[in-house]
C-alpha cells in the first residue's frame, strides 16, 4: 500500500480513484470519514492509496493531468465583447469567436 493523493474532499478523491481505475491502477480512499466533532484540531482530508506500489509512476502522471485539467477549469476567462465564459485555455470565445488572448 502507497498513498499517492491528499484530496481536498471526498468527491475529488472518488475521481482521482476513478481515474486511476480506467487506467487499470487499483487504488482506495482512507480517512474518508472526517470527524467535525468539536474539540477536533487537525482537519483530516481523505487520502488515495495505491494496492501496488509499482503503479505509483504512473499513478502520478495521471493525477498530474488530473490537476492541471482542474487547474484550467477554475481558471475560467470571460469574454471581453459578450461576457460568455470560456475554459481558460480556449483562444477564442465559443459564443461570438472573439480573441481571448
Ligand atoms: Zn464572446
Amino acid at each position: 500500500m502507497k498513498r499517492i493523493y491528499l484530496a481536498r474532499d471526498l468527491t475529488q478523491a472518488q475521481l482521482v480513484v476513478n481515474l486511476l481505475e480506467q487506467q487499470f491502477i487499483p487504488a482506495k480512499i482512507e480517512n474518508a470519514h472526517q470527524s467535525s466533532g468539536l474539540g477536533e484540531l487537525a482537519v483530516s482530508y481523505p487520502e488515495v492509496w495505491l494496492t501496488r506500489e509499482p503503479d505509483a509512476e504512473r499513478a502520478r502522471s495521471i493525477i498530474a493531468g488530473f490537476e492541471a485539467q482542474a487547474r484550467s477549469q477554475v481558471a475560467d476567462t470571460i469574454c471581453p465583447e459578450c461576457e460568455e465564459i470560456n475554459p481558460a485555455n480556449f483562444e477564442w470565445c465559443w459564443a461570438c469567436k472573439a480573441d481571448l488572448s
